[in-house]
């Protein structure tokens, strides 16, 4: 019979790495919420025709990267690739911008991408997704920044690159583009197949493109930056204006790109030189065409998403914290009861307590408890059992004691509370 594995591309989460997602889980909850976010949780399928619209047909992620298959019913459903389109949707459902006007909310959960797995890059993953709607003025785009960043170093990291752009509006991209295309056309024959398609379809997303014989071409090319109307060129100029007033250091990328229509002014990327080759830890952008075309009213938007597994990846060593309080080591059968019954008290009582059961050797028993890292262990033997008495060993300070039964609890509550 051929051994069943997990799926090409999802990972299993073990315990021993659990401790770090719960860390980064429990700081975006509080941190979040010190911001004024609220959570906010989407199924992860939808119908298709969803991110079709929410993304772009010309993006990897609906061009080639989606789960979709036909429901039962024939519907067209899927996985969700991306946390921002399925928020939208709700947002707009549940007409939310009525009761809120400056809505916050962000959400944690697992992403499907059929993508070529690597370090860092997985089919099933989690993304942290922070979203803000109805807030247009630039200091909102700064003040996501900086809860992006500032999530990153309460989460342990000291070492990232804010990156950012401005890649305009409605109202002055679309003439850039037209450069751009006419630019493009001139080098074609020089570029990789992807982007001599993207000419024609989404010259945008060229200035995205990693092919390496590209990059002088594509560094070359007319600038963004350069072509902004007064009003993104005001509004670039007042976030990082903010930025700096705020300390808050970044680089400017005229290439830092999102091809799509409804995303407008500032984009940003916390890129970490510690990841290899998948360097991104996070992306943002405001997108404030979005709601509108999912069919809401005319709200803006500004959010960022964030990949979990690479932010656990970037997270300084942790000491694993102890798991266990108290070890019970019955050495005689006739020991179990008493050790039931103490367990399950001091279990009440608030501890984290382990016993071995398996009726195993003193000195296998004692190996155990160092290895859980047990602050005591408590001894009963035939002894002990004549005596009236558990012998308590603390294994920091290897003393030890014999404590009256009726006083362990009380002994301990000390002891570890203290
Ligand atoms: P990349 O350029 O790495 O493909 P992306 O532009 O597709 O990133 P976004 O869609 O902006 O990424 O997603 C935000 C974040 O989610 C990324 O910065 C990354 O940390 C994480 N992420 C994206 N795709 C994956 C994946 N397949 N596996 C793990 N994390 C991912
Ligand atoms: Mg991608």
């Amino acid at each position: 019979m051929t051994t069943l594995r997990a799926i090409t591309g999802t990972r299993d989460i073990l315990p021993e790495e659990v401790s770090a997602w719960h860390r980064i889980e429990a700081v975006a909850r509080t941190l979040f919420a010190r911001y004024g976010y609220r959570e906010i949780r989407t199924p992860v399928f939808e119908t298709t025709e969803l991110f079709a619209r929410g993304i772009g047909a010309d993006t990897d992620i609906v061009a080639k990267e989606m789960y979709t298959f036909d429901d039962r019913d024939g519907a067209s459903v899927t996985l969700r690739p991306e946390a921002t389109a399925g928020i939208v949707r709700a947002v707009i459902e549940h007409n939310l911008m009525n009761t809120d006007p400056a809505l916050k909310v962000y959400a944690l959960g697992s992403m499907f991408r059929r993508e070529r797995p690597q370090k860092g890059r997985y089919r099933q993953f989690h993304q942290v997704d922070v979203e803000a709607f109805g807030l247009s003025r630039p200091s909102i785009d700064v003040e996501v920044i900086e809860v992006a960043l500032a999530y990153l170093e309460a989460c342990g990291l000291t070492r990232f690159e804010l990156v950012l752009n401005s890649v305009g509006d409605a109202k002055c991209r679309p003439a850039y583009v037209e450069t751009l295309r006419t630019e493009l056309r001139r080098s074609a024959s020089k570029l990789c197949a992807d982007c001599q398609r993207r000419i024609e379809t989404n010259p945008l997303r060229v200035l995205d493109c990693k092919v390496p014989g590209d990059q002088a071409i594509i560094d070359a090319l007319p600038r963004i930056s350069d072509h902004l109307c007064g009003e993104c060129r005001d509004h670039f100029a007042e976030v990082r204006r903010e930025l700096n007033l705020l300390g808050i250091p970044y680089r400017l990328s005229h290439r830092l790109v999102r091809g799509l229509d409804y995303y407008t002014r500032t984009t940003f990327e916390v890129v970490s030189g510690e990841l290899g080759s998948q360097n991104s830890v996070l992306g943002g952008g405001r997108y404030d065409g979005l709601v509108k075309d999912l069919g809401g009213p005319d709200l803006t938007g500004i959010g960022f998403a964030l990949g979990m597994e690479r932010l656990v990846m970037l997270l300084p060593e942790q000491v694993i914290a102890g798991r266990c309080d108290v070890f019970l080591a019955p050495l005689v059968p006739a020991a179990l009861d008493k050790a039931l019954l103490l367990q399950r008290a001091l279990r009440r009582a608030g501890f984290a307590v382990l016993m071995d059961p398996e009726g195993r050797s003193f000195k296998s028993q004692m190996k155990r408890a160092d290895k859980l890292g047990a602050r005591f262990v408590l001894i009963l033997g035939e002894d002990e059992m004549a005596k009236g008495v558990w012998t308590l060993r603390d294994m920091a300070g290897s003393s030890q004691a014999e404590v009256k039964d009726d006083a362990v609890t009380g002994h301990l509550m000390e002891k570890l509370n203290g």
